[in-house]
């Protein structure tokens, strides 16, 4: 199909709505659904417990559920993959692939910085599998025999470095690329065109877009996301129905949520790094920062969601200026409606091995800035306003580095 990408975001699971007779998405609650033909019935639950779709009946809510599997259909159109499965959260989505991968082998490869909790799932060994951390050029070197899975995240939480995605693709081989889209969504990036075999988003973040659903979706081929629902048929964590509704209900704006919070953080970012009272700022789009040129090949923009430190390594500055914030939310998460901030290195990253952490440029100091859909003019007053509170106790820059001419 040729539609734009805008098109396909307001009509995505919506195809059947004329013949139904709808024009919003049903909500089905049923958490068990009458079976009155027992070889029905039979077939149907074998079909889903493999991972398969439904033959009739849909037999019980962990196995399908209808408005849930809309929304999947959806989601998967927009990143032109085959089939998608949505979780209760982001950490289910990516407990699923790996559950799903330990067919294939036990080790996995992984590249920092990775979400702070999906870093530990993977150090833990909570699921088992032994983990070869590496850099985004040395792929092929941690390859194993027993290799299930090659784990990146980009733009990478917290630090916005881009990882080339067709580059670690072609190092894989024929280990499956998992690549965790959380910060670009499917309106700026979308990994399977370039050769992922799966995407996986947190839809906490920009796909729910308003801060009140909890969700994970993972996106691929059938075979894989088969798999995956072989998994959470037998282990559980479905997308509820209602979280479900109201991620479909955001796909119409996503693309307008997402390019408007872009264009401020742009401004922001800019503004920041020009800044005295900034040691430094971490945005894809600044000077110096996208040396593989991603930006616009890759990444149709740097998203919104940035990364900077203040002029003073005292954390009671970093604390009084947060404090200070009169708009801005002090929270985890990110993509919401409103822009939040906060501390990877307290808070997100805390579960991050403290040398890992600072090996990937998490410094106790910075913060995480995301972008929200206010006017641009009144973001930057309330960070000019905290700004100025902590001057006094600042070790005031010349001039960023990366604004030289
Ligand atoms: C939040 C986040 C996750 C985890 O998702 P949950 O919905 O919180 O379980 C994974 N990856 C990235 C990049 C995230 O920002």
């Amino acid at each position: 199909m040729d539609r734009s990408f805008s098109t396909r975001a307001v009509h995505a699971g919506r195809g059947d709505f004329i013949e139904k007779g709808v024009h919003a998405p049903p909500i089905d609650f049923s958490s068990t659904y009458p079976t009155p033909n027992l070889d029905e019935a039979a077939r149907s639950f074998d079909s889903l417990v493999a991972g398969d779709e439904p033959q009739g009946t849909f037999v019980y809510q962990r196995l399908f559920n209808p408005t849930t599997d809309r929304f999947e259909k959806a989601l998967a159109e927009l990143e032109g993959a085959e089939d998608a499965a949505a979780f209760s959260s982001g950490m289910a989505a990516f407990t699923a692939v790996l559950l799903a991968a330990k067919t294939r082998g036990m080790h996995v490869v992984a590249v920092r910085p990775l979400y702070g909790t999906a870093d530990h799932l993977l150090t833990s060994r909570l699921l088992g599998h032994s983990v070869t951390w590496t850099t985004p050029d040395r792929i092929t070197a941690a390859l194993r025999p027993n290799t299930c899975l090659v784990v990146i995240e980009t733009p990478g939480n917290p630090t916005l470095e881009l990882v080339d995605i067709k580059a670690v693709v072609k190092q894989a081989g024929e280990v499956p690329v998992l690549v965790d889209s959380t910060f670009a969504t499917p309106v700026l990036q979308r990994p399977l065109e370039l050769g992922a075999s799966l995407v996986l988003h947190s839809a906490t973040k920009f796909l729910g877009g308003h801060g009140d659903v909890l969700a994970g979706v993972v996106a691929g081929p059938h075979a894989l996301v088969r798999d995956i629902k072989h998994v959470r048929a037998a282990t559980g964590g479905l997308l509820h129905p209602l979280a479900s509704f109201l991620l479909h209900r955001g796909l119409p704006t996503l693309e307008l949520r997402v390019l408007r919070a872009q264009e401020t953080a742009i401004e922001i970012a800019k503004r920041l790094v020009d800044d005295r009272r900034i040691a430094s700022v971490r945005f894809p789009a600044l000077p110096g920062q996208d040396p593989r040129r991603l930006l616009g090949r890759q990444m149709a923009g740097p998203g919104s969601v940035l990364a900077f430190e203040l002029a003073s390594d005292d954390p009671a500055v970093m604390r009084h200026f947060v404090e200070a914030l009169e708009l801005i939310t002090p929270a985890v998460s990110l993509g919401s409606t409103d822009t939040l901030i906060q501390p990877p290195a307290a808070l997100t990253h805390r579960v991050v091995d403290k040398h890992a952490r600072e090996k990937a440029g998490i410094s106790g100091g910075l913060l995480r800035l995301s972008v929200g859909l206010e006017d641009v003019r009144d973001v930057w007053r309330d960070l000019d306003h905290a700004l100025a509170e902590v001057a006094s106790r600042l070790e005031l820059h010349d001039r960023a580095p990366a604004m030289a001419p």
